[in-house]
């Protein structure tokens, strides 16, 4: 047992070292991204995305998840919802099961290798378990947040359901679970940041693609106009952190326009279809 524990130890410790080498020595991998949009939900008030806007004006949102491909991976950015409970709180229309949505993209469900969530809101976590051999990476301070403090006095878990937290616990308990400390290179060239602070400790992700280095945001920039107006995201835990944030997904992308927002309908048509739901972003 120690000398499995050693062994897996070594292991580790070679991973963390050709992630930290020197860039010109690690293989450079190029993925290929797809947006895939599983469900609508009809008429989300815009004020509820972005901070400062007063008007009733409203919004048929986008649900997605965003599948990453290439150097033998198959990583799933966020898991969307399928669980019954929701359906009673939302008005959802135009539903496929997550991973019946990545299917369409070409991907079993089986296939997907790792799963990184953007956060563990109800609508971004709630898929996780439809894909069984996923490594599952999530921030460590997320992950501490909302299977305590959150739910003590003074906590807060809007959005965060029960059920999540425990199946959170449970790729824990089963060893799936890689938490994530701050701003990190998790996989070949895929690295994720913080402070966007749409939750306690809500992460998004850069990926290197053959146009350059796409920023899937998630909900820490939920729709182009909060770019485009520099106005923070309307639910956060810390505003300036968020302004923050998206001027630094700006720098790292390189060019506004690989920076995708979590919820904007847009998305689907600025990206070439290649099959129903699904557009390619690269
Ligand atoms: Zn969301």
């Amino acid at each position: 047992m120690i000398a499995l524990i050693l062994l897996m130890a070594a292991a580790n410790v070679g991973q963390a070292l050709s992630l930290s080498g020197p860039a010109e020595s690690r293989p450079h991998v190029e993925y290929e991204i797809y947006a895939i949009r599983y469900a609508v939900i009809p008429q989300f008030p815009v004020a509820g995305l972005v901070a400062g806007e007063k008007s009733d004006r409203k919004l048929d949102i986008a649900m997605m998840v965003w599948l990453i491909r290439g150097g033998g991976k198959n990583i799933l950015f966020d898991a969307g919802f399928y669980r019954p409970q929701f359906f009673k709180s939302w008005t959802v229309q135009d539903f496929a099961r997550p991973d019946e949505a990545v299917a369409q993209a070409g991907v079993k469900p089986d296939e997907i290798t790792d799963l990184v969530i953007s956060h563990a809101h109800w609508d971004h976590g709630d898929g996780a378990d439809l894909f069984p051999k996923a490594q599952i990476w999530m921030q460590k301070d997320e992950y501490r947040y909302y299977t305590a403090d959150a739910w003590q006095p003074g906590g807060k878990h809007g959005g965060i359901d029960p059920d999540d937290v425990l199946m959170f616990v449970r790729f824990n308990l089963s060893g799936r679970m890689h938490l994530v400390d701050g701003d990190q290179e998790i996989l070949p060239g895929v690295r994720v940041y913080t402070g966007g602070r749409h939750t306690f400790a809500s992460q998004y992700v850069s990926v290197p693609t053959r146009s350059g280095t796409v920023v899937l945001a998630s909900d820490n920039m939920d729709l182009y106009e909060n770019l485009e107006k520099h106005a923070a995201i309307a639910q956060t835990f810390d505003a300036a952190s968020n302004l923050k944030a998206q001027d630094r997904m700006k720098e790292i992308a390189g060019d506004p326009k690989r920076i995708v927002p979590g919820h904007d309908p847009a998305v689907m048509t600025r990206y070439p279809h290649v099959a129903p739901r699904v557009v390619r972003i690269d």
